[in-house]
C-alpha cells in the first residue's frame, strides 16, 4: 500500500490507508488507545480499540518518537471530537495494522513545545532532534521558499548562478581570515571566502553581466552578538548599472518576496525610505535605523535604505581584525574597498584629496533595525581601485601582490558594474520573528564558534598536522583558552560599547 502523507488524508473519508512517522503523543481513554502521529506535514489522531486485537496489543509497548507505519480507515470524528486548530482535525485513523520501524529511547528534551523553555546547549548538542520542532521545520521550510523565490526571481531577470571557490586568498575584507594550510605547497595557506566580492567582479570582467548566488561566506569575528562564523548570503553582481538600477532591482525582490511568501506582513512605507548616513545617525543615532511606526506590531516590516556613507575613517588600532588591512592610524574603508566614490567625489579620490569627505556608492538595507544586506558600485578603473589602497597606505609593491589580479583584469575592459548582498539568515530571523539568527540555520555554532553537535572545533592526528607540516604550540594554546574563557566573561560588557560604523557587517 502506497504511503500518504498525513496532510493528504483529511480527503480521503472512508479510504484504506498507510501513513508513517513519529509518535509525538500517546495516551489513553478508558479501553480506547490514541496515538498522534507526526510527520513532515502535519499530525494525525490515529485510534486503537481492543475489536482490532493485532493492532491494540501492538500499540501497548509503543512509547514516544518511536517510528511507526499504521494502516487503517480514515474516518470522520464525532463533532463534539472535532479540533479546528489542524489540518486533520475533522479525521482520525482507525488502525488495523501496526509495523514498528524504529524504537527510540528516551529524549533529551521534549520536541513537541518551541523548545524556547530549553537550554540552548543542550538543544544544540542534540540539533537532529531539536529540528524534528514544528516551529523548526517551518523556519526551514520558509528558508527553502525564500531561496527558491529568489533563484527563479533573478533567474527571470536575466540573472545566471555560478558557485565560486571555497579555498582562495586571504584578503582585506574588514574582518579575521579563516585559513586553510596547504599540504602540497608548504608554509602556504589558503583563506576561506569573507564573500565572494572579488570572483563575482571578476564575472562582470568575464561578460556574465549578470551573476547572483546562494553563497556562503567565513568571517573569524571575535564574539559579538548575534553572529555566526558563517553565514549565508544572497549575493548578486550586474553591468552598466547605476546605484538607482540596483536599487529598484533589489526593492522589487523584497516587496516580492514579502507579499507572495510572507502575506500576514505588512510594509510599513514604499518606496523605502531613504536616509543619508547623515540623516540616520542624526535623527537615529544609528547607521541601521528601527523606523518602525508601532515597535509591538509583529508584523510590520519598516525598510529603508541608508546612502552617502563616507568611504574611509581613521583606522581604529583596537578594532583591527587581524588582516592587516590598514596601516595604523591611517585610513580605511568603512564598508568595501571596491567601492567606487560618488561620482561627484570621483576627483578628490583620484587626486588623494580631502579623503574624509568623499563619500561612497554604499548603499545598505535596514530592516526594523537590523541590517540586512548592503552593496555598492565599484571603481572599474585600476587607477582608481589602485588609489584606494595607496589611501590605505599600501606600498606600490604591495598592492599589485595583493590585487595585481583586479588590476590587471581591469586594464582589460572592464564594464562598470556593482552590487549587492544579503545575510539570509537575518533576514529570515526577522522575518520569522526570531530573536536569534540560529533559529533560521540547520546546524548553527555557538556564540563562540562551537558545534556542540560534532564537538568542533576539534584536535587532529599528530599525523595530520605533520603532513599540513604544522607544529602546534602546547603552551600557547592553554593560553588562548584561558583567554578565550575570560573573553566570554567579558561579553556582556562589550556589547555596550560606543557605537560605530561597522565594516560590512
Ligand atoms: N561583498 C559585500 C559583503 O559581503 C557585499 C557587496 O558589496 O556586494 O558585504
Amino acid at each position: 500500500m502506497q504511503r500518504f502523507l498525513i496532510s493528504e488524508t483529511a480527503k480521503h473519508v472512508g479510504q484504506k490507508v498507510k501513513v508513517a512517522g513519529w509518535v509525538n503523543v500517546r495516551r489513553a481513554h478508558g479501553k480506547i488507545l490514541f496515538i498522534d502521529l507526526r510527520d513532515r506535514s502535519g499530525i494525525l489522531q490515529c485510534v486503537f480499540v481492543p475489536t482490532n486485537k493485532d493492532a491494540y496489543d501492538k500499540a501497548q509497548d509503543i512509547r514516544t518518537e518511536w517510528v511507526v507505519e499504521l494502516a487503517g480507515q480514515i474516518v470522520s470524528r464525532p463533532e463534539k471530537m472535532v479540533n479546528a486548530n489542524i489540518e486533520t482535525g475533522k479525521v482520525e485513523l482507525s488502525v488495523e495494522e501496526v509495523n514498528v520501524l524504529a524504537k527510540a529511547e528516551t529524549l533529551p528534551f521534549d520536541v513537541t513545545t518551541d523548545g524556547m523553555e530549553i537550554n540552548e546547549e543542550i538543544r544544540m548538542k542534540y540539533r537532529y532532534l531539536d529540528l524534528r520542532r514544528p516551529r523548526l521545520q517551518q523556519n526551514l521550510i520558509m528558508r527553502h521558499k525564500t531561496v527558491k523565490f529568489v533563484r527563479d526571481f533573478l533567474s527571470a531577470e536575466g540573472f545566471i548562478e555560478i558557485e565560486t571557490p571555497m579555498l582562495t586568498k586571504s584578503t582585506p575584507e574588514g574582518s579575521r581570515d579563516f585559513v586553510v594550510p596547504s599540504r602540497l605547497q608548504p608554509g602556504k595557506f589558503y583563506a576561506l571566502p569573507q564573500s565572494p566580492q572579488q570572483y563575482k567582479q571578476l564575472f562582470m570582467v568575464a561578460g556574465m553581466e549578470r551573476y547572483f548566488q546562494i553563497a556562503r561566506a567565513m568571517r573569524d569575528e571575535d564574539v559579538r552578538g548575534d553572529r555566526q562564523f558563517e553565514h549565508t548570503q544572497i549575493d548578486m553582481e550586474l553591468s552598466f548599472v547605476e546605484r538607482e538600477d540596483v536599487i529598484e532591482l533589489n526593492e522589487r525582490m523584497i516587496i516580492t518576496i514579502i507579499k507572495t511568501l510572507f502575506p500576514e506582513k505588512v510594509i510599513q512605507e514604499i518606496p523605502f525610505p531613504r536616509l543619508t548616513y547623515k540623516e540616520a545617525m542624526e535623527t537615529y543615532k544609528s547607521d541601521k535605523p528601527d523606523m518602525r511606526k508601532d515597535k509591538n506590531d509583529p508584523n510590520l516590516l519598516a525598510f529603508c535604505w541608508v546612502i552617502d556613507f563616507p568611504f574611509f575613517e581613521k583606522d581604529d588600532p583596537a578594532s583591527a581584525q587581524g588582516s592587516g588591512e590598514a596601516k595604523e592610524g591611517g585610513w580605511t574603508f568603512t564598508h568595501n574597498p571596491f567601492s567606487a566614490p560618488k561620482p561627484e567625489h570621483m576627483q578628490n579620490l583620484l587626486d588623494k584629496k580631502n579623503i574624509g569627505e568623499i563619500l561612497t556608492t554604499q548603499y545598505d538595507v535596514a530592516l526594523n533595525g537590523v541590517e540586512i544586506g548592503g552593496g555598492s558600485i565599484r571603481n572599474h578603473t585600476a587607477e582608481a581601485l589602485q588609489k584606494v589602497f595607496e589611501i590605505m597606505g599600501y606600498e606600490s609593491k604591495e598592492i599589485h601582490e595583493k590585487f595585481g589580479h583586479m588590476l590587471d583584469a581591469f586594464s582589460f575592459g572592464a564594464p562598470p558594474h556593482g552590487g549587492i548582498a544579503y545575510g539570509l539568515d537575518r533576514f529570515l530571523a526577522t522575518l520569522l520573528n526570531e530573536q536569534s539568527i540560529r533559529e533560521a540555520i540547520a546546524f548553527p555554532k555557538t556564540g563562540d564558534g562551537r558545534d556542540l553537535m560534532m564537538q568542533a572545533p576539534s584536535e587532529i592526528y599528530p599525523k595530520q598536522l605533520k603532513e599540513l607540516h604544522i607544529n602546534v604550540n602546547q603552551k600557547s594554546s592553554h593560553q588562548a583558552k584561558t583567554e578565550q574563557k575570560m573573553k566570554r566573561r567579558n561579553i556582556g560588557a562589550r556589547r555596550n560599547q560606543k557605537l560605530k560604523i561597522k565594516k560590512r557587517s
